[in-house]
């Protein structure tokens, strides 16, 4: 052919630029399959079908896209099939990786319980969940071996104490995080439990916040005792010197992929204006967050890209409708507060803090300590965002024998440092996403180190990981382990962890937070950890300086 009998290209379109998928900007039309199966339908309204349909049918009858998708706005995930490796996570399709079973998220916002709703969790676990019942890293209870047959029982009984599975997943407002020890501690000046409260009665269930772009986490605490920097938004107490105790917001924060710290938009927010100021963020989230990937929907990549001059801007003028105050910045302690062992409440009575090993109860051990709670003239509970628990409102002249109690269900108010300081996630034993194990891998580690290293005398925080998604936090503990295949002695891939050394959060100036570092090559053996941090452990004793 002739060139110029060639047809001549149509001119092109200017290419519309693509945009990150933001409703204020127009982009209406889902961009991606997870925000096609909200706009089909509200993830909320799944729980009717459940109840209605799916508990009397069973798991077959379950549309997949609720299955896989609208179910976690109900706490459900699916659960992972036993025997399935690691390597085998990243190249079976979902449904070749999950059994009929669901892993089932209790919210306790705040983390407090009274001795209802922890024998109610025990009940369950021991009725429905084969015993199961792990505290979280963030103050939630996770069940496992739950069947969609059972739900509509669980959340009657769930309900008939105050609590909730409502949007404990999803895309949606998460569990709000609180002080443990909020309205008891001596140094608290303000107890935020009521504003925990509102924004929990407000806007958990409510279909105004059911369509974020992804998950919201929050934080609202005086003291630094919960991840705060690691939350899309954290309230931190704060004098103000002319206004008096107040909080200081934060927003942005989230692990994972491209991990961020959270950034002071510094303002000051009374008490009585948290829910409304919460509420005017997550609308932010909601309208202006990244839609079109998935990978960029958090909050943080919104923050970053505005930086937090624009976001306290767009907050005031198009949310709230006025300014917020200026605000100094909070004081923080030289590590984050975990609240383990023996301390004076404000009224003088005592709270006690204990450590269960990588956060692993059942529902018997709950069941137990509920009684040995009650023996003790306590009604009360709290979860800690480290897998840990606290009793409550103990007279001193009970505490010594309250210690002793707690110690024989296993939970311990003296523990180790290794013991204290090690979390890890739910890894392959239940999670379709893992590639290691990680809580049998953490009960050894730590019964090694403390077999090897009993004294071992300073504070460390050890957080195992079964995939890079960092659900206990890899990035910010002073050894942060991320489950991946590495080379054995063979050279055959087998389970092990990338090391991340370093890391921290809520820390004062000297010792300030950050991420570990990930160091090229440095990683090791599922097997071979217990030996690795032994090393590691000794090498700092050998070459650590006064008073480090
Ligand atoms: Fe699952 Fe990975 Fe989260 Fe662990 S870090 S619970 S393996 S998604």
């Amino acid at each position: 052919m002739a060139v110029s009998e060639i047809p001549a290209r149509p001119p092109r379109a200017p290419r519309r630029p693509r945009g990150e998928g933001q409703w204020a900007l127009g982009h209406r039309e889902p961009l991606n399959p997870n925000e096609r199966i909200k706009k089909d339908d509200d993830p909320l309204n799944v729980r009717a079908r459940i109840e209605n349909i799916y508990a009397h049918r069973g798991f077959a009858s379950i549309d997949p896209q609720d299955l896989r998708g609208r179910f976690r706005w109900w706490g459900l995930y699916t659960q992972r099939k036993a025997g399935i490796d690691g390597g085998r996570t990243a190249v079976l399709e979902p449904h070749e990786l999950e059994d009929e079973f669901f892993m089932l998220r209790v919210r306790v916002d705040g983390g407090q319980l009274d001795l209802t709703q922890l024998r109610t969790i025990a009940e369950i676990s021991r009725e429905f969940a084969r015993d199961t019942a792990d505290i979280t890293d963030r103050q939630n209870i996770q069940y496992h071996w739950i069947r969609v047959e059972d739900m509509p029982e669980i959340w009657r009984r769930l309900e008939s104490v105050g609590l909730q599975t409502t949007e404990a997943c999803g895309d949606c407002p998460r569990i709000v995080l609180g002080s443990p020890v909020a309205g008891v501690a001596e140094a608290e000046r303000i107890d935020p439990t009521s504003a925990i409260d509102e924004i929990v009665k407000r806007y958990v269930g409510d279909k105004q916040f059911s369509n974020l772009p992804r998950k919201f986490k929050s934080s609202i605490s005086w003291l630094v005792d919960t991840p705060y920097e690691a939350n899309d938004i954290a309230f931190l107490g704060v004098d103000h010197p002319e206004h008096g105790p107040g909080f200081d917001l934060w927003v942005g924060g989230g692990l994972s992929t491209n991990p961020m710290l959270a950034q002071r938009l510094g303002v000051w927010v009374p008490l009585s204006e948290v829910p409304d100021v919460w509420a005017g963020v997550v609308g932010i989230f909601r309208d202006y967050g990244y839609r079109r990937l998935r990978h960029r929907a958090r909050l943080k990549f919104l923050v970053a890209d505005w930086g937090v001059a624009k976001f306290r801007e767009v907050l005031e003028k198009e949310y709230l409708g006025r300014t917020l105050l200026d605000g100094p910045a909070p004081t923080l302690p030289e590590r984050p507060i975990d609240h383990i062992g023996v301390h004076r409440q404000r009224d003088g009575r005592n709270y006690v803090g204990a450590a269960p090993v990588v956060g692993r109860v059942s529902g018997t051990q709950l069941a137990r300590l509920a009684d040995v709670v009650e023996a003790h003239g306590s009604e009360r509970v709290r979860l800690t965002p480290y897998q840990k628990l606290l009793v409550l409102d103990v007279p001193p002249e009970r505490t010594e024998s309250l210690v002793a109690g707690l110690r024989e269900v296993g939970l311990e108010a003296q523990p180790s440092a290794w013991r204290r300081g090690t979390m890890a996630c739910t890894g392959i034993e239940y999670c379709k996403l893992a590639i290691v194990e990680t809580k049998a891998r953490g009960e050894e580690l730590v019964a090694r180190l403390e077999q090897r290293l009993r004294d071992f005398d300073t504070d460390i925080s050890i957080h195992i990981n079964g995939c890079p998604n960092a659900c206990a936090r890899t990035q910010v503990a002073d050894i942060g382990l991320k489950g991946q295949l590495v080379p054995g002695p063979d050279g055959r891939q087998v389970e092990g962890f990338q090391v991340h050394l370093g890391g921290g959060l809520g820390m004062a100036e000297g010792r300030t937070a950050g991420f570990g570092r990930k160091l090229r090559g440095l990683k090791t053996t599922a097997e071979e950890l217990p030996g690795y941090v032994e090393r590691l452990a000794e090498r700092y004793l050998a070459g650590r300086t006064e008073g480090e």
